[in-house]
């Protein structure tokens, strides 16, 4: 194999004339807005390119600085996220940018350590705003970094990030930080896809052992581990005013801040009779879970719970919701329409 110096000058030469605009990158060095860049990356995490793009259009008109985004509402922060999924990161978003006006004059800091004790921000975070804000010769290990360098080398086992970065980090240029990760990025998202690689148009094909043994849709080798299944129950409670019961999730866990119709797993006690079965069923899968829910009505004068409020389809747009939860939605407005 040629030189990993030569091979990310060739890259770099195919991202100047092939690579992807998109609102939150420039080529040629750091964006000019750090803000711009946390956000994308923490959008990025679990959802693709293309739904992010409205997102984050959205948000920057509506918070364009860490000082109007730490000063809002939470609940107006949970509702620019809505249907982005994964709602903590919303809310360590809007904790850390409380964190950087208090204590970092509204900046973020351009260092790797200091990064790391912000809230949500984790190693590959921390790197990539080094990185794509600081162009700093950060190397970024993602799901695509990953694909390319196991087929680059042949590596035919189930490869570990470790692994992947001390190949990747040879290849990453001192002064070109920036451009070389979102070289490497388009490359994956672009060429080196995950099934129907295009490697006659790919600038590194005539290093790739798997495009020489023709065996690159056979790589990396990815062993997921089985997803656990739950059951629950979803109640419809609707009063005489045609207002359905939502509450607002508390604590601390994943979904906690985001309104809900009442629902819980199979294992705990019911919230209500299952008297009024709908015959549907919502199913909806998280990292680790499949959750499925039968769905139940009840008609009710007043609310049977200590909590929630009851609010008519039309105005739910004005309440956060999961996308799970979004889905109950969605059955209610066919419901409507047949
Ligand atoms: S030659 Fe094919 S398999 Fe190899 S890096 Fe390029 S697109 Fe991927």
């Amino acid at each position: 194999m040629v030189s990993e110096r030569t091979c990310a000058v060739e890259l770099l030469t195919w991202f100047y004339h092939h690579g992807r605009d998109m609102p939150w990158r420039v080529k040629g060095g750091a964006h000019f807005d750090p803000y711009a860049v946390w956000i994308s990356e923490i959008m990025l995490q679990q959802t693709t390119v293309k739904t992010v793009v409205d997102y984050f259009v959205r948000w920057m008109q509506l918070f364009p600085t860490i000082e109007t985004l730490a000063a809002a509402d939470l609940e107006k922060v949970l509702l620019a996220w809505q249907g982005l999924g994964y709602y903590t990161r919303a809310k360590k978003i809007h904790a850390c940018a409380q964190v950087l006006v208090q204590q970092y004059q509204g900046k973020i800091p351009a260092d790797r350590e200091t990064l790391l004790k912000l809230p949500g921000i984790g190693p590959y975070t921390a790197s990539s705003i080094c990185c794509f804000a600081f162009n700093m010769p950060e190397t970024v290990v993602d799901g695509n970094v990953i694909r390319i360098m196991a087929r680059l080398y042949g590596l035919t086992h189930a490869v570990k990030r470790e692994e992947i970065y001390q190949k990747a980090v040879r290849f990453t240029p001192p002064d070109k930080g920036a451009d070389y990760a979102s070289a490497i990025m388009d490359l994956g998202a672009t060429v080196c896809t995950p099934s129907k690689p295009s490697c006659p148009i790919c600038p590194w094909r005539q290093y790739c052992l798997a495009c020489q043994q023709g065996i690159a849709e056979q790589i990396p080798l990815i062993v997921k581990p089985p997803k656990k299944e739950k059951k629950g129950s979803l109640w419809l409670v609707q009063n005489q005013e045609g207002g359905f019961l939502i509450r607002q999730r508390s604590g601390k866990g994943l979904l906690s801040g985001l309104f809900e119709f009442p629902w819980g797993y199979e294992e705990e006690s019911p919230l209500f009779s299952r008297d009024f079965p709908l015959g549907k069923q919502i199913v909806h899968v998280f990292t680790h879970v499949k959750l499925t829910l039968d769905i139940y009505t009840l008609s009710v004068q007043t609310n049977p719970l200590s909590e929630g409020i009851f609010v008519k389809p039309e105005d739910f747009q004005k309440y956060p919701f999961s996308t799970l939860m979004r889905k109950v939605i969605r059955l209610i407005d066919t419901r409507k329409r047949s």
